[in-house]
């Protein structure tokens, strides 16, 4: 028999049907094991109560095993954001937000009134405790964003797909959530580019909605402007809302801020999200951080409302988040007053575009948008 070294975390249901049929056992065991491992959440083979003794014995002797990662350590923020630095067994690690917000409060993706889910009296239901989890897909970041800490990073390697959904299991199970009491958003938008690291990004979600019980409608991945990601996003039959990061409003200011601009440039960034096709009530984002004195003008706020007016039919479904540039050591930008944010913001919503300001989470704690960068103080 061909050695079944095999780590289950990340496989899904096939895979884990050809796993079990390897070992000689019937089908359903796969359904036990996929049960077991993302929506018990079980973080070792021994929890697999469904699993006589022997069979969870005979795997370990194959080789199979279940590695959920390790919180290597917690800072707590005053907001009550929980940066938690996740550790692999390779010795990589990175860092996975948990920002808890009481009832009424923003989702942390940006969300609005609007995205409240309704119940049968038409009032937006508000009988649960929400979450915002912020996730890594890679261990650093190749892109390079100037006014961001990971990239300082560089790319240390891509996370697998159970390295992604580990990270979420791993913050659940530390605050005991139940994903029926609880309404929790996931969003991509930790160290690394999701699109830079796709089919484990994408297979990861498929995980999370199949297995531990997320909608997708509760997850957001945001993107630096990998163009044709975008395309093969809107082919997936599962799949997150997207946000695009613009950060800038012209080329000039882009490529200099986020260089795969000269790549993938504003107009086919706006070509893509054209075609993005939305479901229904589905809004699409644009972030944009402000740093001061750098992109935060009138003028760059006039040249943004002129690109979501070249959306066209999908401006309607277009928002935009504003992010006042959270500092950091070794960045050389600096963060607006508040002043200049909200007039930033008048302009778009002047123009009809609802533009939100983001609430900086977990700053004390280098926790927020931009920060990621396993600081360790
Ligand atoms: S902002 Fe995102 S894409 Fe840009 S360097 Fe940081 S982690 Fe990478």
């Amino acid at each position: 028999m061909e050695s079944l070294a095999t780590e289950i975390l990340g496989l899904n249901i096939q895979e884990l049907t050809d796993l079990v049929a390897n070992l000689g056992e019937p089908a359903y065991r796969a359904r036990q094991l996929f049960q077991g491992v993302y929506k018990d959440r079980i973080r070792s083979l021994e929890e697999l109560s469904t699993f006589p003794k022997f069979l969870r014995e005979r795997m370990k002797q194959e080789g199979i095993s279940l590695s959920t990662p390790v919180i290597d350590k917690k800072f707590v923020s005053t907001d009550g954001t929980i940066r938690y630095l996740i550790a692999f067994p390779d010795g990589q690690s990175v860092e996975t937000v948990w920002m808890p917000e009481g009832d009424g409060g923003e989702t942390g993706d940006g969300s609005d009134a609007g995205d409240e889910e309704e119940s049968h009296s038409g009032l937006p239901k508000k009988t649960y405790d929400r979450a915002t989890i912020c996730v890594s897909s890679q261990v650093g970041c190749a892109v390079n964003c100037q006014f961001c800490m990971t990239a300082l990073l560089g790319l240390k390697r891509n996370l697998s797909a159970g390295e992604i959904v580990g990270q979420i299991t791993t913050v659940l199970n530390d605050h005991s959530v139940d994903l029926d009491k609880k309404r929790i958003n996931i969003v991509f938008m930790g160290q690394g580019e999701p699109f830079n690291n796709y089919d484990n990004f994408i297979k990861a979600v498929r995980l999370l909605v199949e297995g531990v019980g997320f909608p997708q409608s509760r997850m957001t991945v945001s993107t630096s402007g990998i163009v044709p990601r975008i395309y093969d996003l809107g082919k997936e039959d599962v799949r997150p809302k997207l946000a695009i990061s613009l950060n800038a409003s012209n080329d000039v200011e882009r490529t200099k801020l986020i260089p795969i601009n000269k790549k993938w440039d504003i107009a086919s960034l706006v070509d893509a999200a054209k075609v993005f096709p939305l479901r229904n009530r589905e809004r699409m984002t644009f972030e944009y951080v402000l740093l001061d004195q750098e992109n935060d003008s009138p003028q760059n706020a006039r040249e943004v409302v002129q690109i979501i007016r070249g959306l066209g039919d999908k401006q309607a479904s277009a928002k935009v988040n504003l992010i006042a540039w959270n500092s950091g050591p070794e960045i050389p930008f600096n963060t607006p007053s508040d002043s200049r944010v909200h007039a930033f913001q008048k302009v778009l919503t002047d123009a009809g575009i609802p533009t939100f300001i983001r609430r900086p989470r977990g700053r004390d704690i280098y926790a927020a948008c931009g920060q990621l960068k396993r600081t360790t103080a």
